[in-house]
């Protein structure tokens, strides 16, 4: 007679497995919002389909859930973009000055969101011309 019994699967897993995975997410942003110096009013991680995070002019910053199974640098990267909108809303000089200082090696982390088929950088968002951008 055989006795079959499930085995106790070993973690081997790198990262540590976490039962609060969404908890854990919004701890690393409160993390970076001190470190980056801004104060989201409100952080939400919640079901999304096309983005990997936004961030409202009212200052809401919202995590894709599925965010929560992606390694730390990508998670990063998606964090301190959208913290940083806070502050910068386009993706203009300063904006890149501190993702290269928080984030190094940010770009090739874009290119995986560019080249992931469900992600679009902020697709509705209008591209709005400063005035200071009509110099010739
Ligand atoms: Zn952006």
């Amino acid at each position: 007679m055989m006795l079959v019994r499930s085995q106790p699967r070993q973690q081997t897993r790198r990262k540590t497995y976490t039962l609060y995975p969404v908890q854990e997410l919004k701890h690393k942003v409160d993390t970076w919002a001190v470190k980056l110096r801004v104060n989201p009013k409100l952080v939400r991680v919640q079901e999304m389909r096309h983005k990997w995070g936004s961030c409202s002019s009212s200052g809401t910053i919202t995590l894709a859930r599925d965010l929560c199974e992606k390694d730390e640098a990508f998670q990063n990267y998606v964090i301190v973009h959208e913290l940083l909108h806070l502050r910068y809303p386009t993706h203009g000089r300063m904006f890149k000055v501190l993702m290269n200082m928080h984030v190094p090696g940010w770009r090739e982390q874009e290119h995986r969101r560019c080249n992931s088929m469900e992600y679009a950088a902020h697709p509705s968002r209008p591209k709005r011309k400063s005035p200071s951008e009509f110099t010739h």
